[in-house]
């Protein structure tokens, strides 16, 4: 017979009851009332937050962003073509957030850091919040590294330093992606993290862009976030916010970073888009109220922290585009007022033949010398100003028939240190080059080479520096000053190759 032993039952219940915890779990959840564009509106889901990811049962993901009285306005990260009135949704609690990590770069991604290069899975532990608060100003220092571009046109006129924000803006077609394309492809052996993001563009031309990084090997610090323009207009909101949370990623981790959006236009399109489903009120050229706010909260994280945080930085290019280059439009006034100067690129200097097409006159870096290293001040002040004045004495000498013999050599000088300026793309200049470059150019020794023959002779003489006079370089990049010493040496150099050019 089984005996019962009651004591050691009992002791066994009373150790259960003691051990159970109620745990009571409220799940937020809602109905689809509508769908359709990319939108859905949901009943319920009463406390949902702003901006809080919203899972609805068939597995496609959501932002609440419209929080309305008797509904909820979510939009789709995704088509949703599956999805269905009636469908519940569950409010994840999270606002949105991505990983982050080393592994990221090299690596292309969309909007929500998920990798599209068929590479395989990125693997990390870290994440961070999308859309996360800009440094403060304890948290800042100011500018003061240069970050090159590699383009003598902006490095010696319009200096970039590191945790800037630089506009670059002009017409379609006018050469804006290459200066940022051509700016990364610089940071080769600067230990800059690059962050490319392409925002509603033709799969192909970024294709195309992944492909040189990659044959020029720039893809080893870069990081590409695409969304191109068949992606939902939720993604193509996204994404900058993205590219911005895993450039600062690095950033806090003390390392500099570039990132480059092109363009802002297309983003602030997918916006007006997607405020104009959600019923919105439209305002100017019928973007909502808020999309100042769009570009100023993202151009915001752009910063050079502070030592106590490290020292890193997030210099920012955002692209905008114009229209028959109308800057008093509504979004390039807007980003002209958040940042900190402008790169102007103009279709009719494009169609002169002058490439970069940067318009110095009307560009602007309110940082301005102080991210230039000392060898660069130096040579840089006079091109300056002897473009300026060339540019004046040029519209004026139009009218006259037979000019002095003075004014003819300024005009000379001036044809011939615009040439100076041209540059292919995908070939940048480093520091060095750029100040023998711009040297040779305004103490005259371009005067009597023709014109049609400045950009081959330039060209040939930095290779014979470099070939000949290494140390011209290692001066100038261990003392950052253009010395006595290397001025003699780029003297030498320049009248030598000079000799053996004019022979050919
Ligand atoms: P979109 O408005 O389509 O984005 P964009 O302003 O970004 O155009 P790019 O695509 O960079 O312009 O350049 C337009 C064309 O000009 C391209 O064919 C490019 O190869 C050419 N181009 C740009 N910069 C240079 C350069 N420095 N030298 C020669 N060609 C250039
Ligand atoms: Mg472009």
């Amino acid at each position: 017979m089984v005996k019962i032993r009651p004591n050691e039952i009992s002791r066994i219940i009373r150790q259960q009851i003691e051990k159970y915890n109620q745990e009571v779990k409220v799940v937020n959840v809602g109905t689809v009332l509508q769908v359709g564009d990319g939108i859905a509106r949901i009943y319920g889901l009463e406390k949902v937050m702003a901006g809080e990811l919203v899972e609805f049962e068939e597995g496609t993901i959501g932002i609440a962003l419209n929080l309305e009285a008797d509904n909820v306005g979510v939009v789709l990260m995704g088509d949703g073509l599956s999805l269905q009135e009636g469908a519940s949704v569950k409010a994840t609690g999270k606002i949105a957030q991505i990983p982050v990590g080393e592994s990221y770069l090299g690596r292309v991604v969309d909007a929500l850091a998920r990798p599209i290069d068929g590479k395989g899975e990125i693997l990390t532990t870290k994440t961070r919040l999308i859309e996360s608060p800009a440094p403060g100003i304890i948290s800042r220092r100011s500018v003061y590294e240069p970050l090159q571009t590699g383009l003598v046109a902006i490095d010696a006129m319009i200096p970039i330093g590191r945790g800037q924000r630089e506009l670059i803006i002009g017409d379609r077609q006018t050469g804006k992606t290459a200066v940022a394309t051509d700016t990364i492809l610089n940071q080769k052996g600067e230990n800059v993290v690059c962050v490319y993001v392409a925002i509603g563009q033709k799969a192909s031309s970024v294709a195309q862009i992944v492909t040189t990084l990659e044959q020029r090997g720039a893809m080893e610090y870069t990081i590409v976030v695409a969304e191109n323009a068949d992606s939902p207009a939720t993604l193509q909101y996204l994404a900058p916010y993205t590219g911005a949370a895993l450039a600062e990623y690095f950033m806090y981790s003390g390392r500099h970073t570039l990132v480059i959006y092109d363009d802002l236009s297309k983003q602030a399109q997918a916006y007006r888009q997607m405020s104009l489903l959600l019923r919105r009120p439209p305002g100017r050229e019928a973007f909502p109220g808020d999309v100042f706010y769009l570009h100023s909260r993202l151009l915001e994280r752009a910063a050079k922290l502070s030592n106590e945080l490290g020292e890193g930085s997030m210099t920012a290019l955002p692209i905008v585009e114009t229209q028959a280059g109308d800057v008093s439009a509504y979004i390039p006034t807007n980003v002209i007022s958040i940042t900190d100067g402008q790169v102007f690129l103009s279709a009719d200097i494009f169609n002169s033949g002058m490439r970069p097409a940067i318009n110095v006159g009307i560009s602007v870096s309110r940082v301005g010398s102080a991210a230039q290293i000392k060898a660069m001040k130096q040579v840089a002040g006079k091109l300056k100003l002897e473009l300026a004045q060339f540019a004046e004495l040029e519209a004026f000498s139009q009218f006259a028939s037979d000019l002095d013999q003075a004014t003819q050599n300024q005009l000379a000088r001036g044809t011939r240190l615009r040439e100076l300026l041209k540059q292919s793309q995908a070939s940048p200049l480093i520091v060095a080059d750029q100040v023998a470059t711009i040297y040779t150019g305004i103490n005259g020794y371009l005067d009597d080479i023709e014109v049609g023959s400045v950009k081959s002779f330039l060209i040939g003489l930095r290779e014979y520096i470099n070939t000949t006079k290494p140390n011209f370089k290692e001066i100038i990049s261990s003392t950052k000053t253009f010395t006595p010493e290397a001025e003699s040496i780029l003297k030498n150099c320049i009248l030598e190759y000079k000799k053996t050019f004019v022979k050919i």
